[in-house]
């Protein structure tokens, strides 16, 4: 994947919200169609359930309203036929009593006769119906229909259910006032007479002669005008859209149909097993819906699907039914549902276009607003890019600043490291070599103090200049620190080539410098280490560049120092012999040898110069010069010092008694030793403690000293000067300002330095410089010692000269004090002796 950079980021946020609205607005309007169709079919399926249950409500209603209608018909039946049987009887009885009244005055018999005969060939409802008379005992006295029951009691016949017919007909009537309404159960005349069928009657009491006229129909034939009645009406009886109505009986055969010839014909099975459920509920209402294939449709040979309603008529085995083409009803259905469509169409349309538009004038505003965020993180983005420079720019200052150092503006410690690694994969790639020198500017410190720290500021900063210009195009130079600089030379061809740059540097310093108007000349020391020779850790090269240009400072100042495994030795021997030192004063391997001095006049033993002496049990004997060195650095040049200066005044007190002739003892102290406050009252101290005489004791100072804080060494030298001490200036001619020093400091006595008794035969300017320190020596009233005379031509040179006293190998070599004991003795007998 690719990373989300800002630019990526910034379209994200200007049209990401559109780009999710608009799946949004898909999302939902792909849902709301969904929905809409869901909606519509549920509707539609509603619509067609409707329709149905409507349809069925609509066959349900009309077979119940003809069915009531029906029982409305059947109920009427008996009262139909009670009113007519009653207008029959009533009709019968008037023509009896008119024939009755009219006829008075005849014999009883003939009225009778005539009365008989008048209503014996009536019938009525369609033929069915006739009269007949009883008298009060049951003596059929007519009987239209069966005249042979004439002049017959029938007072004991009873019907199939074993009712009296007449006994009971006669007594209802009796009871009710001479008329009754009657039931019986008799058999028809066109039917086989076994059979007996319901009968309704109606009888009358006609009083003149006792006799009962009736008549009766039969309650089925009545019914069955009726139901012809209500076939003939059906057969025609449309509804709705030229519906109808069928009756089937008992049997499934149909009775009633519009279509003439599926009368008599038989239902489906399918029909008729639903049918048959129907009947066969037990109670209440036997009636129900059928669905099924019906044989009979308009228009359609093969018949169709129907749904009816059917509902069985109680008591006549009959079922009235009627119902519904469903695919007559799929086809309104159909037109419904398109229109209904249609509707849900123009909706979801204007449900559509509604969301669309909303959603685009979303998108729009989202589309703005994405765009003024984008806009103003762009800004931010921007604003945040000028303060992200900004901060950079002081940062890198701030980092130039740290890397560099303010007063020369040459790249400083921290920047180093770096530079000497480039410097070496410089070097290792181009396959040539490099060097790291390490510069110290010599006495820097003294023209610090002398001419103010400002000057020696302005000095470091012109020789870094001038550094610089000496520079090759790979080389550096970087401040290390106070009056050190490392040059990083990562270009070079051999050892050759990096002695011109240390030449290069060192032409720097011939130059005078001019600052501040005055006139200042120095030097310089230059510790070398090269790569990848040497070492390829940049730090392990200054290392290595320091001990070298230590190395050569101990050595001589103002030179260059290649490091080398011989360096590297001796280094390692110093730090052996720093290691050796601290043991050896604890073992008491120092010892103390003492040189004598001579008085030239005299030719005597006067004194000895104590010098130090080791020989380590592990590295041999040890120049004082290695050892002295090595103490002043690791601190032990004190305990050193006041072991020698002890043991000094203990061993020439033991073999020179302090007085008049007594020998004097001259030792050396470090410049470390003076820096030690109470220096002179310990010195005292120890003198006092041992017994021997201050003015016997000399203290020989180098010049170095005088480098250090010249007012506190001359206040110390001041004190010991006033203790009593004799105080010498060691070395004298080697260093810059030997003679200011004379005037300046409490000096009793100056020692030539060995480099000239060395000379002084063979250099005239040395023999005049000689002459001219022991004349000034004379002058100021100071003892003048010449050290390492070796020859007699030496010795007799400064005798001439007039040097006071001299010392050397000429006259001894540094010797033990038991040495010193026997020519001191012997000297002092040739001494006493020549007195
Ligand atoms: P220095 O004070 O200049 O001592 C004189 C040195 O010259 C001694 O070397 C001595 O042995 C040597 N010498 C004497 N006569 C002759 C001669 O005729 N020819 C030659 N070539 N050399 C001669 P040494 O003992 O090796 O001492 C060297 C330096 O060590 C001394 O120089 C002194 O500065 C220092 N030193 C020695 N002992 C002590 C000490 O106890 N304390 C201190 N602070 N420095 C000491
Ligand atoms: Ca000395
Ligand atoms: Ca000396």
């Amino acid at each position: 994947m690719t990373p989300l950079n800002d630019r990526k980021l910034l379209n994200i946020i200007r049209y990401a919200p559109a780009v999710f609205i608009t799946l949004f607005a898909v999302v939902v309007n792909v849902i709301l169609i969904q929905s809409n169709r869901i909606e519509s079919e549920e509707k539609i399926e509603f619509i067609r359930e409707n329709l149905i249950e409507q349809q069925k409500q609509v066959i349900q209603d009309q077979i119940k309203q003809i069915a009531d209608q029906i029982d409305r018909q059947k109920s009427q039946t008996e009262k139909t036929l009670q009113k007519q049987i009653y207008d029959r009887v009533y009709e019968a009885h008037k023509i009896a009593s008119n024939i009755y009244e009219r006829n008075r005055n005849k014999p009883t018999e003939e009225v009778m006769k005539m009365i008989t005969e008048a209503l014996r060939p009536i019938r009525f409802n369609h033929g069915r119906g006739y009269f007949f008379i009883y008298d009060s005992n049951g003596i059929n006295v007519m009987h239209s229909l069966f005249p042979q029951l004439e002049g017959h009691s029938v007072w004991n016949t009873k019907d199939v259910r074993g009712t009296l017919i007449v006994q009971e007909h006669i007594a209802r009537m009796q009871a009710a006032g001479g008329e009754a309404f009657y039931r019986w159960w008799y058999s028809k005349p066109d039917v086989d007479a076994k059979e007996q069928f319901e009968k309704i009657g109606f009888g009358k009491l006609f009083e003149p002669y006792g006799w009962y006229v009736g008549t009766g129909d039969y309650i089925v034939d009545v019914e069955s005008d009726i139901k012809m009645q209500v076939v003939e009406w059906l057969q025609f009886f449309r509804y709705g859209d030229n519906d109808y109505v069928f009756i089937i009986d008992e049997e499934g055969t149909i009775v009633s149909h519009p279509e003439p010839s599926m009368v008599n014909t038989h239902v489906s099975d399918e029909l008729g097993s639903q049918l048959a459920e129907i009947r066969a509920k037990k109670d209440g209402d036997r009636s129900g819906f059928t669905h099924y294939m019906a044989k009979y449709m308009p228009g359609a040979p093969n018949g169709g699907e129907k749904i009816s309603y059917l509902k069985m008529i109680d008591g006549w085995d009959w079922t009235i039914g009627t119902g519904f083409y469903v695919q007559r009803f799929e086809a309104y259905l159909a037109d419904n549902v398109s229109a209904l469509e249609e509707s849900n169409r123009a909706e979801l349309k204007r449900v559509v276009l509604a969301s669309l538009v909303s959603t685009l004038i979303i998108i729009a505003l989202s589309l703005k607003l994405g765009r003024a965020i984008g806009d103003r993180f762009n800004r931010f983005q921007e604003r945040i890019g000028k303060d992200f420079n900004e901060l950079k720019q002081i940062k890198d200052k701030l980092k130039y600043l740290a890397e560099h150092d303010s007063l020369t503006d040459l790249p400083n410690r921290l920047l180093l490291n770096g530079i000497i690694h480039s410097g070496i994969d410089y070097a290792h790639h181009n396959r040539c070599f490099g060097a790291v020198m390490l510069l110290d500017v010599d006495d820097f410190k003294k023209i610090n103090d002398l001419y103010g720290h400002s000057a020696g500021d302005k000095l470091l900063k012109t020789v870094s200049r001038k550094f610089e210009s000496i520079l090759g195009p790979h080389d550096t130079v970087s401040r290390f620190g106070g009056d050190e600089f490392i040059f990083c030379f990562p270009d070079l061809s051999d050892d050759r080539a990096a002695r011109e740059k240390v030449l290069a540097i060192q032409r720097v310093f011939e130059d005078k410098f001019i600052i501040d108007g005055k006139v200042l000349t120095t030097n310089c020391s230059i510790g070398v280490a090269m790569f990848p020779s040497d070492d390829t850790d940049p730090e392990a090269l200054i290392r290595k560049a320091d001990v070298v240009l230590y190395k050569s400072k101990a050595h001589h100042k103002g030179s260059a120092m290649f490091y080398s495994n011989d360096v590297n030795e001796e280094i390692q021997l110093d730090y052996m012999i720093e290691e050796e030192l601290r043991k050896a004063l604890k073992e008491e391997e120092i010892k103390v040898l003492y040189q004598p001095q001579i008085d030239v006049q005299s030719g005597k033993n006067i004194g000895v110069e104590a010098l130090a002496r080791w020989n380590s049990k592990r590295l041999g004997p040890i120049s004082p010069i290695k050892f002295i060195a090595a103490a002043e650095d690791i601190g032990v040049i004190h305990e050193l010092g006041y072991f020698v200066f002890r043991k000094a005044c203990e061993d020439i007190l033991s073999i020179s008694p302090n007085g008049h002739d007594a020998m004097g003892v001259s030792i050396n102290i470090s410049p470390k030793q003076l820096m030690e406050p109470s220096f002179p009252e310990t010195l005292l101290e120890v003198t006092q403690k041992i017994g021997i005489d201050i003015s016997r004791v000399t203290l020989e100072i180098t010049e170095n000293v005088l480098l250090e804080d010249l007012n506190m060494v001359a206040e110390r030298l001041n004190s010991m000067k006033a203790y009593g001490f004799g105080l010498s200036l060691d070395d004298f001619g080697t260093g810059y300002s030997s003679l200011s020093y004379l005037n300046t400091l409490p000096i009793t006595e100056i020692k030539i330095d060995r480099s000239f008794t060395d000379k002084i035969l063979v250099s005239e300017q040395t023999r005049t410089l000689v002459k001219a320190i022991i004349a000034i020596g004379s002058s100021c009233k100071m003892t003048v010692v010449a050290e390492g005379v070796e020859t007699m031509e030496q010795f007799n040179a400064l005798s001439e000269h007039g040097c006071d006293v001299v010392q050397g190998y000429y006259f001894a070599p540094p010797l033990t004090i038991e040495s010193i004991s026997e020519i001191f003795c012997s000297s002092l007998q040739s001494g006493s002796e020549s007195n």
